[in-house]
Protein backbone atom coordinates (compact mmCIF):
# COMPACT_ATOMS: atom_id res chain seq x y z
CA UNK A 1 0.00 0.00 0.00
CA UNK A 2 2.76 2.55 0.75
CA UNK A 3 4.51 1.36 -2.12
CA UNK A 4 1.69 2.47 -4.30
CA UNK A 5 1.28 5.52 -2.03
CA UNK A 6 4.83 6.07 -3.19
CA UNK A 7 4.51 5.50 -6.87
CA UNK A 8 1.36 7.73 -7.32
CA UNK A 9 3.39 10.47 -5.30
CA UNK A 10 5.89 9.72 -7.51
CA UNK A 11 3.88 9.96 -10.77
CA UNK A 12 2.27 12.84 -9.56
CA UNK A 13 5.56 14.73 -9.37
CA UNK A 14 6.65 13.72 -12.55
CA UNK A 15 3.71 15.20 -14.39
CA UNK A 16 4.10 18.03 -12.34
CA UNK A 17 7.97 18.56 -13.29
CA UNK A 18 7.08 17.76 -16.98
CA UNK A 19 4.70 20.38 -16.97
CA UNK A 20 6.23 22.69 -15.57
CA UNK A 21 9.10 22.13 -17.73
CA UNK A 22 6.92 22.64 -21.07
CA UNK A 23 5.16 26.47 -19.39
CA UNK A 24 8.20 27.16 -17.58
CA UNK A 25 9.13 31.21 -18.90
CA UNK A 26 12.52 31.30 -20.14
CA UNK A 27 14.74 33.20 -18.37
CA UNK A 28 16.26 35.05 -21.17
CA UNK A 29 14.08 37.39 -22.33
CA UNK A 30 16.20 39.41 -24.80
CA UNK A 31 13.88 38.54 -27.42
CA UNK A 32 10.60 39.67 -25.27
CA UNK A 33 7.94 37.84 -22.97
CA UNK A 34 4.99 35.32 -23.32
CA UNK A 35 3.87 35.48 -19.93
CA UNK A 36 2.97 38.98 -20.31
CA UNK A 37 -0.49 40.47 -20.29
CA UNK A 38 -2.40 42.30 -23.66
CA UNK A 39 -3.78 45.67 -23.91
CA UNK A 40 -7.67 45.44 -24.24
CA UNK A 41 -8.53 44.48 -28.05
CA UNK A 42 -4.79 44.23 -28.86
CA UNK A 43 -3.54 40.53 -30.20
CA UNK A 44 -0.24 40.90 -29.32
CA UNK A 45 1.32 40.86 -25.54
CA UNK A 46 3.21 43.55 -24.30
CA UNK A 47 6.73 43.11 -25.14
CA UNK A 48 5.86 39.81 -27.14
CA UNK A 49 8.22 37.65 -28.47
CA UNK A 50 6.51 36.50 -31.25
CA UNK A 51 5.49 40.22 -32.73
CA UNK A 52 7.14 40.66 -35.87
CA UNK A 53 10.20 43.12 -35.83
CA UNK A 54 10.09 45.65 -38.46
CA UNK A 55 12.24 45.84 -41.10
CA UNK A 56 15.36 48.11 -41.41
CA UNK A 57 14.94 51.17 -43.65
CA UNK A 58 18.46 53.35 -44.68
CA UNK A 59 17.47 57.12 -43.61
CA UNK A 60 19.95 60.38 -43.13
CA UNK A 61 22.24 59.52 -40.06
CA UNK A 62 24.65 62.15 -38.88
CA UNK A 63 22.24 65.25 -40.12
CA UNK A 64 23.63 68.40 -39.45
CA UNK A 65 21.65 69.61 -36.50
CA UNK A 66 18.01 71.15 -37.39
CA UNK A 67 17.73 75.15 -36.25
CA UNK A 68 14.89 75.59 -34.37
CA UNK A 69 12.04 77.81 -35.60
CA UNK A 70 10.73 80.86 -34.37
CA UNK A 71 8.08 80.25 -32.33
CA UNK A 72 10.08 76.97 -31.44
CA UNK A 73 11.51 77.07 -27.14
CA UNK A 74 15.05 75.94 -26.91
CA UNK A 75 15.39 73.29 -24.24
CA UNK A 76 19.04 72.17 -24.97
CA UNK A 77 21.69 73.54 -27.21
CA UNK A 78 24.34 71.46 -26.38
CA UNK A 79 25.31 73.03 -23.34
CA UNK A 80 22.84 75.20 -21.12
CA UNK A 81 20.83 72.91 -18.90
CA UNK A 82 19.06 75.58 -17.17
CA UNK A 83 15.63 74.42 -18.16
CA UNK A 84 15.99 71.24 -16.75
CA UNK A 85 16.08 69.53 -13.10
CA UNK A 86 16.82 66.62 -11.83
CA UNK A 87 13.91 64.87 -9.88
CA UNK A 88 16.32 62.03 -8.09
CA UNK A 89 18.72 65.16 -7.04
CA UNK A 90 15.59 66.86 -5.07
CA UNK A 91 14.76 68.93 -8.65
CA UNK A 92 18.81 70.17 -8.36
CA UNK A 93 20.83 71.03 -11.45
CA UNK A 94 21.24 68.10 -14.12
CA UNK A 95 23.48 65.85 -12.80
CA UNK A 96 24.79 64.42 -16.51
CA UNK A 97 28.05 65.12 -18.28
CA UNK A 98 27.63 67.85 -20.53
CA UNK A 99 30.39 68.42 -22.85
CA UNK A 100 31.17 69.24 -26.22
CA UNK A 101 28.32 70.15 -27.42
CA UNK A 102 25.96 67.29 -25.79
CA UNK A 103 24.62 65.74 -22.40
CA UNK A 104 24.72 62.69 -21.48
CA UNK A 105 23.34 60.17 -19.67
CA UNK A 106 25.24 59.11 -16.14
CA UNK A 107 23.97 55.76 -15.13
CA UNK A 108 22.76 55.83 -11.68
CA UNK A 109 22.42 59.62 -11.64
CA UNK A 110 18.65 59.39 -12.55
CA UNK A 111 16.65 61.60 -15.21
CA UNK A 112 16.22 64.92 -16.55
CA UNK A 113 13.10 66.67 -16.06
CA UNK A 114 12.21 70.30 -17.80
CA UNK A 115 10.69 72.83 -15.38
CA UNK A 116 7.98 73.66 -17.47
CA UNK A 117 5.46 72.11 -18.33
CA UNK A 118 3.65 70.81 -21.60
CA UNK A 119 0.10 70.04 -23.35
CA UNK A 120 -0.03 69.07 -26.65
CA UNK A 121 3.13 69.63 -28.69
CA UNK A 122 6.18 69.12 -31.67
CA UNK A 123 8.93 67.91 -30.17
CA UNK A 124 12.56 67.70 -32.08
CA UNK A 125 15.45 65.43 -30.00
CA UNK A 126 18.85 64.79 -31.46
CA UNK A 127 20.59 61.72 -29.89
CA UNK A 128 23.19 59.27 -30.07
CA UNK A 129 24.21 55.97 -28.39
CA UNK A 130 27.34 54.94 -27.46
CA UNK A 131 29.92 54.14 -30.24
CA UNK A 132 31.86 51.57 -28.04
CA UNK A 133 28.56 48.77 -27.66
CA UNK A 134 28.41 46.85 -24.75
CA UNK A 135 25.55 45.29 -23.89
CA UNK A 136 22.11 43.96 -26.20
CA UNK A 137 18.60 43.98 -26.38
CA UNK A 138 17.37 46.68 -23.51
CA UNK A 139 20.97 46.59 -22.41
CA UNK A 140 22.06 48.68 -25.27
CA UNK A 141 21.77 52.64 -25.73
CA UNK A 142 18.16 53.11 -23.62
CA UNK A 143 16.75 56.23 -22.96
CA UNK A 144 13.47 57.49 -23.42
CA UNK A 145 11.56 60.33 -24.47
CA UNK A 146 8.87 60.60 -21.51
CA UNK A 147 6.25 62.53 -22.61
CA UNK A 148 4.43 63.91 -19.90
CA UNK A 149 6.85 61.74 -17.79
CA UNK A 150 4.82 58.73 -18.69
CA UNK A 151 4.39 57.81 -22.43
CA UNK A 152 7.72 56.88 -23.72
CA UNK A 153 8.88 56.83 -27.22
CA UNK A 154 11.50 54.44 -26.63
CA UNK A 155 15.17 55.54 -27.28
CA UNK A 156 17.61 52.50 -28.04
CA UNK A 157 20.71 51.30 -30.05
CA UNK A 158 18.45 49.57 -32.54
CA UNK A 159 21.02 49.22 -35.24
CA UNK A 160 21.71 44.95 -35.75
CA UNK A 161 20.14 44.87 -31.93
CA UNK A 162 17.52 42.63 -31.54
CA UNK A 163 14.77 43.56 -28.80
CA UNK A 164 11.42 42.93 -28.52
CA UNK A 165 9.10 44.84 -31.26
CA UNK A 166 7.40 47.51 -28.68
CA UNK A 167 10.64 48.08 -27.08
CA UNK A 168 12.84 49.17 -30.03
CA UNK A 169 13.79 52.98 -31.08
CA UNK A 170 10.68 54.99 -31.71
CA UNK A 171 8.61 52.39 -30.32
CA UNK A 172 5.49 53.36 -28.25
CA UNK A 173 6.72 51.58 -25.40
CA UNK A 174 5.16 48.73 -24.40
CA UNK A 175 2.30 49.30 -27.04
CA UNK A 176 3.01 49.92 -30.97
CA UNK A 177 6.54 48.78 -32.13
CA UNK A 178 7.51 51.25 -34.89
CA UNK A 179 6.43 50.68 -38.81
CA UNK A 180 10.14 50.66 -40.00
CA UNK A 181 13.67 50.25 -38.11
CA UNK A 182 15.18 53.74 -39.10
CA UNK A 183 18.02 53.51 -36.68
CA UNK A 184 21.50 55.17 -37.63
CA UNK A 185 24.92 52.84 -36.25
CA UNK A 186 26.07 53.20 -33.05
CA UNK A 187 27.49 57.16 -31.82
CA UNK A 188 25.98 58.48 -35.15
CA UNK A 189 23.58 61.41 -34.66
CA UNK A 190 19.88 60.80 -34.76
CA UNK A 191 16.75 62.82 -34.92
CA UNK A 192 13.07 62.38 -33.53
CA UNK A 193 10.94 64.49 -34.74
CA UNK A 194 7.25 63.78 -32.42
CA UNK A 195 4.01 65.38 -32.31
CA UNK A 196 2.20 64.82 -28.78
CA UNK A 197 -1.34 65.39 -28.78
CA UNK A 198 -1.81 65.22 -24.95
CA UNK A 199 -4.91 62.98 -23.04
CA UNK A 200 -7.94 65.30 -22.42
CA UNK A 201 -9.31 64.45 -19.19
CA UNK A 202 -13.19 65.97 -17.56
CA UNK A 203 -12.52 65.27 -13.92
CA UNK A 204 -11.76 61.59 -13.25
CA UNK A 205 -13.22 60.60 -17.14
CA UNK A 206 -10.53 60.55 -19.95
CA UNK A 207 -12.37 62.42 -22.79
CA UNK A 208 -9.96 62.22 -25.11
CA UNK A 209 -6.68 59.51 -25.44
CA UNK A 210 -3.22 60.65 -26.14
CA UNK A 211 -2.06 60.35 -30.31
CA UNK A 212 1.74 60.22 -30.80
CA UNK A 213 3.17 60.37 -34.53
CA UNK A 214 6.93 60.23 -35.10
CA UNK A 215 9.54 60.60 -37.89
CA UNK A 216 12.76 58.87 -37.19
CA UNK A 217 15.89 60.41 -39.16
CA UNK A 218 13.00 61.95 -41.43
CA UNK A 219 11.22 58.66 -41.71
CA UNK A 220 7.57 58.08 -40.39
CA UNK A 221 7.78 55.04 -37.78
CA UNK A 222 4.03 56.15 -36.23
CA UNK A 223 1.22 57.75 -37.57
CA UNK A 224 -1.23 59.46 -34.64
CA UNK A 225 -1.06 56.02 -32.70
CA UNK A 226 -3.54 56.23 -29.82
CA UNK A 227 -1.75 55.73 -27.15
CA UNK A 228 -3.55 53.16 -24.55
CA UNK A 229 -2.11 54.39 -21.54
CA UNK A 230 1.08 55.41 -19.65
CA UNK A 231 3.51 53.11 -21.08
CA UNK A 232 5.00 49.87 -18.53
CA UNK A 233 7.52 47.77 -18.62
CA UNK A 234 5.05 44.25 -18.10
CA UNK A 235 2.33 45.89 -17.57
CA UNK A 236 -0.83 47.43 -18.65
CA UNK A 237 -0.78 51.05 -17.65
CA UNK A 238 -4.60 52.53 -16.84
CA UNK A 239 -5.12 56.17 -17.66
CA UNK A 240 -5.29 58.16 -14.41
CA UNK A 241 -6.20 61.95 -14.79
CA UNK A 242 -3.94 64.67 -14.77
CA UNK A 243 -3.00 68.27 -16.45
CA UNK A 244 -0.11 69.29 -18.09
CA UNK A 245 3.48 67.91 -17.32
CA UNK A 246 7.09 68.06 -17.36
CA UNK A 247 8.83 66.36 -20.36
CA UNK A 248 11.53 63.38 -19.01
CA UNK A 249 14.28 61.89 -20.50
CA UNK A 250 14.93 58.54 -19.02
CA UNK A 251 18.24 57.54 -17.78
CA UNK A 252 18.36 53.73 -18.51
CA UNK A 253 21.92 53.47 -17.21
CA UNK A 254 23.50 53.52 -20.39
CA UNK A 255 25.71 56.47 -21.71
CA UNK A 256 23.12 57.96 -24.31
CA UNK A 257 23.97 61.57 -25.72
CA UNK A 258 21.65 64.52 -26.49
CA UNK A 259 22.75 67.99 -28.43
CA UNK A 260 19.82 69.28 -29.48
CA UNK A 261 15.73 69.47 -28.27
CA UNK A 262 13.26 72.01 -29.18
CA UNK A 263 9.35 72.18 -28.19
CA UNK A 264 6.67 73.89 -30.28
CA UNK A 265 3.12 74.55 -28.40
CA UNK A 266 0.67 73.21 -30.88
CA UNK A 267 -2.15 75.42 -30.95
CA UNK A 268 -5.44 74.82 -32.95
CA UNK A 269 -5.73 76.42 -36.11
CA UNK A 270 -7.20 80.16 -36.55
CA UNK A 271 -10.71 80.35 -37.37
MG1 LIG B 1 13.76 53.52 -22.61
Amino acid sequence: MRTTVLTVATLALGISGAAQQATQPNDDHRLGYDDTPSYPGSKWKIHDSKRPRPSMVSAACNAPTVKAPSDAEVLFNGSDTSKWTTPQNNNGPVTWKVENGYMEVIPGKGGVRTKQSFGDIQLHVEWASPSVVQGDSQNRGNSGIMLMGQYEVQVLDSWDNPTYADGQATAIYGQYPPYVNASCKPGEWQAYDIIFESPKFDGDKLVKPAFITVFHNGVMTQNHEQVLGPTLHRQVGVYKPHSDLPLELQNHNTPVRYRSLWVRRLQGRLE
